[in-house]
Formats: C-alpha cells, sequence, structure tokens
C-alpha cells in the first residue's frame, strides 16, 4: 500500500470510529418506561421541550426532572441548553413520553413505535446551536440502527393536547439534517 493511500485509510477509519459512538452523559431514572416483550424497534423520532415551573431557573435539569418523577413520565434523552445530551432512558426500552395521540399512519401505539428526545427550552427562547448540533448527533446516530419512518414534533401527534416543541426551527433542523426523500417530516408541512 503506498504511503498517501495508508494516510487516507487510516483517516477514513478514524472517522467511522468516531462517528459510530455518541457522547452521552448516563442520567438514568427510574420511573417512565418499561420493558418491551420483545426486541425493540422504533422508527419515530418525537422532539419535545420542557422547562422548570417550579423553581426560578427555567432551565434547571434537576428541577424538569423532578417534575417528570411527579407524573411518572420520562423521554430517552434529555438535552441540556450547552448540548449536552442526557440519557435518561434506554433506548430499548418504551419509555412514557408520548401520551395519547396518533402517527400520521393513523396508529396510536407512540411510545412503543417512537424515541422521545427533549429539548431544555421555554415558550419564550429559543433552542441553542448546541442543542441542535447535539440533536442532530443523536438523530444520525438513532437513525443508523433504526429504520426511521417519521421525525415528528409532540404536537403533530398530539395536536389538541400538546404545543411542543416551541421555537423549534423545523426547516432549519431538516437542513442540518441533509435527510433522504422517504423520511416524513411534520406531516410534511415544512
Ligand atoms: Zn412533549
Amino acid at each position: 500500500m503506498q504511503l498517501s493511500k495508508f494516510f487516507i485509510f487510516i483517516t477514513f477509519f478514524s472517522f467511522a470510529q468516531t462517528d459510530s459512538i455518541l457522547k452521552v452523559n448516563e442520567k438514568c431514572v427510574n420511573f417512565g418506561f418499561c420493558l418491551p416483550d420483545s426486541v425493540r424497534n422504533y422508527d419515530v423520532i418525537l422532539i419535545h421541550t420542557s422547562y422548570c415551573v417550579s423553581v426560578n431557573d427555567s432551565f434547571n435539569l434537576n428541577c424538569i426532572i423532578k417534575s417528570y418523577e411527579k407524573y411518572v413520565v420520562a423521554a430517552h434523552y434529555i438535552i441540556d441548553r450547552d448540548g449536552v445530551i442526557h440519557k435518561m432512558v434506554n433506548p430499548e426500552q418504551v419509555a412514557y413520553h408520548g401520551g395519547k395521540g396518533k402517527l400520521p399512519d393513523g396508529n396510536n401505539q407512540i411510545n412503543s413505535r417512537s424515541i422521545g428526545i427533549e429539548l431544555v427550552n421555554t415558550k419564550y427562547t429559543f433552542l441553542t446551536e448546541s442543542q441542535y448540533g447535539s440533536l442532530l448527533n443523536l438523530v444520525n446516530f438513532s437513525m443508523k440502527s433504526n429504520k426511521i419512518k417519521y421525525i415528528l414534533g409532540h404536537d403533530d401527534v398530539a395536536p389538541i393536547r400538546k404545543t411542543d416543541p416551541w421555537n423549534f426551527d423545523w426547516k432549519y433542523f431538516k437542513k442540518l439534517l441533509k435527510s433522504d426523500s422517504t423520511l416524513v417530516w411534520r406531516n410534511n408541512k415544512k
């Protein structure tokens, strides 16, 4: 092997290695999920936003997680303002984040069909660049091992009950992801 070819190989190999690893902070919770009967394949990525209502700091992560505990709900991941991805529930498990609702194909098994990703944000603030960047990594990572059909907001599946993800720039995120044409976004509106 020529030296230059060797270096190209090494570069590619190291890129492939880092690309397959998702950096997450383990913040596992002991509520809001269950083990599926069989190996789970999900085809929906459901995006949410959350903030803290009970203390003066809207972005307080522990306060947000405490409120999930109160209602016995949880998403698989929560992305903090600085872009750190915290894993709360293993994606192999079904997390209770979607509640009652309907997918565009009419199916109502929201939780068993999806992974839930929360982004720390309020109705009056915008997501940070770090959050969009981490969400992009997380979505790309999830799409490697699962045939994702839909990327939706909570308000897409439960429009009467839910209004999140607030101030989520779908157009911008879609451009970042450069997805293939088979993927269905937000009822194909954007
Ligand atoms: Zn939600």
